[in-house]
């Protein structure tokens, strides 16, 4: 007996975030990129890990090194600079919280 049962499911929301921060905790410790600094590369977006501060590019910079710093230290919110666009990430579920 066909009997359809529909999911209410919303593609690809089903995992509420709870990273946000209401406000930025750490100071940035740089003004701009440090890796790309030493490698002498440039960057379009800096973003500061709202965990301890660092500093880094990521958006359309030829460089991801907010990723790598997610990847080494498991923080998990950023923010764009400068902090009056209030735009968080969510690296761990890929959004803008
Ligand atoms: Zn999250
Ligand atoms: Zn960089
Ligand atoms: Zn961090």
């Amino acid at each position: 007996m066909p009997r359809g049962t529909p999911r209410g499911n919303h593609a690809g929301r089903a995992v509420r975030c709870m990273h946000a921060i209401d406000h930025l905790g750490a100071r940035p410790s740089s003004t701009g990129c440090a890796p790309c600094r030493e490698r002498g590369d440039g960057w379009a977006e800096l973003w500061v890990c709202l965990t301890c501060g660092w500093v880094a590019c990521s958006g359309g910079s030829p460089n991801q090194h907010a990723r790598a710093h997610y990847e080494e230290t498991d923080h998990p919110v950023a923010v764009r600079l400068p902090p009056a666009s209030r735009l968080q990430w969510c690296h761990v579920h890929r959004c803008a919280v």
